[in-house]
């Protein structure tokens, strides 16, 4: 065999067994293709169990990918009710799980196995001449030592959610953060479970503007309501609040609409501490800790905290594929040509034009990035989103390039875009989904919705 055939009779590797490289896998065996899912964690999804005390802003109706649901239907699993939101460890209990038990899915998953290094055999960064024709080699982490794999392409399904940002607004750690990191949390803690001796009662310092902040102010009001001692601070770097109290009724995700609209509320109750234009710039210890906020022209103001709820995104891991020729926007760290598409600095709307294996190709041929972490440090990913991505990729590599081409995407708006955003924090009244009807759309037809 040559070294195209050789590289051909190869696996295509998918890392990371969340939602989208779960989809990708069904997609890939559909396609009668040999197929190497690994999982770092013990057990699949690790991110989606990590949040599943947080319900999904999504029905599921946009959470099942057509090809895990082939798959699923002839075990004799029954579909969730369309119209019910999951929680996160729903979404794992009653879809994940079953769908990962599957025969098909079964028998090409490696659990416990962290993808450490990806390159080309026999070639680094630097060398070109036969470079597209050699298989990718994988370092595998496993719990007996490193191995190295070999597989024809790779599809990086790893997420973005064990890669927290920091609390300073310049992306870096601010001063005390390290050395205070007993007392703070990064991402969704379970405040009303899991977590809730650590909160209860107590002061706690929420960082960040997404849904993430949202959903952990909204859990704090709900124990502060369980035991009013508990006081809730609320720190965000901009002076409007409009992108998270969002679109409310206009956004097409009612839940999505509904958490913006609560948080408002809570908000206007007074029963959040909250301070606007406010950027974290040191930490220091104490009984409590005190966190200096500085404002943007530089006046400072000190509060008090006994714990920090950091909610201000993730970006994506990107040292693994250091041997790997990428093309990535400077700003999102996403594939540079979708940039554009999911930029918050121009575009918000939760819709983002149909994508698949063009827009996510990059300079190493067979080397592709799906799911999250495709959107690098962009928010408002959905996973209908990823599950056409990986779909038209499976398709592509398949060499059915009409059918790779062939992107659809049929995504609920926010309600609220950019360019709608007032620089108060009240609700933007209008809002770029604000009478549009949801209907499919094809590369062709639809050029973002703003
Ligand atoms: C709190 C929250 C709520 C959300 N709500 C919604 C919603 O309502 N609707 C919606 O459509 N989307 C929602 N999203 C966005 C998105 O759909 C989810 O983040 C989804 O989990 C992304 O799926 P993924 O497969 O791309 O990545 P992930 O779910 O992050 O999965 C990545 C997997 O890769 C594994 N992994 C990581 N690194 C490696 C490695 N080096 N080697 C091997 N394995 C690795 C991880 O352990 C993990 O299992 C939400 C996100 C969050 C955080």
């Amino acid at each position: 065999m040559n070294a195209i055939n050789t590289a051909l009779a190869l696996p295509v590797a998918v890392i990371g067994a969340g939602p989208v490289g779960l989809a990708a896998a069904a997609h890939l065996l559909a396609r009668g293709m040999t197929v190497k899912v690994y999982e770092a964690a013990d057990d699949i999804a690790a991110h989606v169990r990590d949040w599943g005390h947080v319900r999904l802003f999504s029905p599921w109706s946009y959470n099942i990918d057509k090809a895990a649901r082939a798959l699923l239907e002839p075990t004799g699993w029954q579909a969730p009710p369309m119209g019910v939101h999951p929680t996160g460890a729903e979404l794992y209990a009653q879809y994940l799980k079953p769908l990962a038990a599957t025969r098909e899915i079964a028998g090409v998953l490696e659990t416990g196995v962290r993808v450490t290094a990806i390159s080309r055999a026999g070639f680094d960064k630097m060398k070109s001449a036969g470079r597209d024709s050699a298989p990718f080699a994988l370092t595998v982490q496993t719990k007996s030592g490193a191995r190295q794999d070999l597989a024809r392409a790779v599809i990086d399904c790893s997420g973005t959610w064990s890669q927290p940002n920091p609390v300073g607004s310049n992306g870096l750690a601010v001063p005390g953060e390290r050395e205070q990191m007993a007392r703070i949390a990064y991402g969704i803690p379970d405040v009303l479970g899991r977590d809730a001796d650590t909160y209860v009662g107590k002061r706690v310092l929420v960082l960040g503007a997404g849904h993430s902040a949202a959903n952990v102010l909204l859990d704090l009001a709900k124990l502060k309501g369980r035991v009013p001692t508990t006081e809730i601070v609320w720190a965000v770097r901009g002076g409007s609040l409009a992108r998270l109290f969002g679109g409310g009724s206009n956004d097409k995700l009612a839940a999505r609409g509904a958490l913006g609209r609560s948080l408002e509320d809570q908000v206007k109750a007074g029963g959040i501490d909250l301070h606007i234009n406010s950027s974290v710039t040191k930490i220091d210890g104490g009984t409590a800790l005190q966190v200096t906020l500085q404002q943007p022209g530089g006046t400072t103001e000190a509060v008090t905290a006994d714990r920090i709820i950091v909610a201000a995104g993730q970006r994506p891991a990107l040292d693994m594929l250091r041997e790997i020729r990428l093309d990535l926007d400077p700003a999102t760290e996403s594939p540079r040509v979708l940039a554009p598409l999911i930029d918050p600095n121009v575009h918000s709307c939760g819709t983002v034009r149909p994508h698949g294996h063009r827009e996510l190709a990059q300079p190493d041929s067979g080397f592709y990035i799906a799911g999250i972490k495709s959107y690098g440090r962009a928010p408002t990913f959905l996973l209908a989103t990823g599950y056409e991505q990986v779909r038209s990729i499976a398709a592509a590599l398949a060499g059915d390039m009409i059918a790779a081409d062939d992107v659809q995407l049929d995504l609920p708006e926010t309600g609220v875009c950019s360019s709608s955003l007032v620089t108060t924090h009240t609700t933007a009244a209008s809002g770029c989904g604000t009478a549009k009807p949801r209907v499919a759309v094809t590369a062709a037809t639809k050029a973002g919705c703003c």
